[in-house]
């Protein structure tokens, strides 16, 4: 096996591994209760009504390049591998019940 076999192999076994995590991830749980709790006080800025609008976490997968992910091998940095490859941007996905505007923050 040559070195180019070795990584590519590695990238793979990363690339399970952070689908995994991905979707465990993607389950909203004590978070998803922390953005309940601020409804109640988040204002449309369209309608300018407060109280009416629902939100709901979401996770925005950003895709990582082949070679960021194989200078985090050269690097040795397994585990910054493993956060690259499964990096997600918290997104709260808006809904005002008043005039119906969606929005993302
Ligand atoms: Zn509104």
């Amino acid at each position: 096996m040559t070195v180019g076999v070795v990584v590519i192999v590695l990238f793979l076994a990363f690339a399970v591994v952070a689908f995994v995590h991905d979707y465990r991830a993607g389950i909203p749980q004590a978070k998803a209760a922390a953005k309940s709790a601020q409804t109640a006080r988040i204002e449309c800025p369209h309608c300018g009504v407060a109280g009416r609008v629902a939100t709901k976490p979401v996770k925005v997968k950003r895709g990582i390049s082949g070679g960021k992910a194989t200078g985090a091998l050269l690097t040795g940095g397994v585990s910054m591998l493993a956060t690259g490859l499964s990096r997600k941007e918290g997104a709260t996905a808006m809904a005002c019940g008043n005039c119906g505007m969606h929005w993302t923050v």
